[in-house]
């Protein structure tokens, strides 16, 4: 049988890691890591050692793909995370864990991180009972996030969580309750991160 892969399967490829770009997918056995986890290709060819700009922009690359963010977005979080307190590498990190559309995906309410921005962009989300349609919306400690009171929301959240198969991180409560809604019980660490992360060397990488 012939594999199905696709672009995104090919980012996971590259680095070797499990980026969960494709939704439930991910979970199966039918992962494109799972069957076969080198390089896309037939013939392996022996790679160049990579050189050390490389190792440092690949690992900014593999968050960015894991959170979906463009460079100028990408910016902009690093700029705010170096002007805070505390560690920049762990502050971005932890910034990015922060954004709504991730806060969905890791609830459950969405396959993939891509899905769950289309739920927030399409009006199905409220927090604190004030809708809320912008997927980079950073959530605070407290919030309460909620899927709307309206069968298609519930439809679809609903059909993600039966195929949900991840753990709820620490930081976030989901309720057990008809409409689906979850907490922010506190700020997200950089170790609830699930992607293993050099952030040193994104921030050295960004800091030239
Ligand atoms: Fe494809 Fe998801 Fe597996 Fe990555 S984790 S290879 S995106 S199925």
């Amino acid at each position: 049988m012939g594999r199905i892969t696709g672009p995104v399967c090919r980012l996971c490829r590259r680095d070797g890691l499990k980026l969960f770009l494709k939704g439930s997918r991910c979970d199966t056995p039918k992962c494109a890591i799972e069957r076969r986890p080198t390089p896309p290709g037939m013939v392996q060819k022996r790679r160049p050692k990579p050189t050390d700009y490389g190792i440092h922009l690949r690992e900014k690359q593999k968050v960015k793909h894991y959170y979906g963010v463009l460079e100028r977005q990408f910016r902009t979080y690093f700029s705010r995370a170096a002007r805070g307190k505390g560690n920049t590498g762990e502050t971005l990190m932890a910034l990015l864990e922060r954004r709504l559309d991730n806060v969905i995906h890791r609830l459950g309410f969405a396959p993939s991180r891509a899905a769950a921005r289309q739920v927030v962009l399409h009006g199905h989300i409220t927090i604190n009972g004030r809708r809320v349609d912008v997927p980079s919306y950073l959530v605070k400690a407290g919030d309460l996030v909620r899927v709307k009171n309206r069968s298609k929301s519930l439809q679809l959240v609903h059909s993600a969580l039966a195929d949900f198969r991840r753990d709820v991180p620490d930081f976030l409560s989901r309720g057990e309750g008809v409409i689906p809604e979850g907490r922010v019980d506190r700020l997200p660490l950089a170790e609830d991160v699930s992607i293993p992360v050099q952030a040193n060397l994104i921030i050295e990488l960004c800091s030239k």
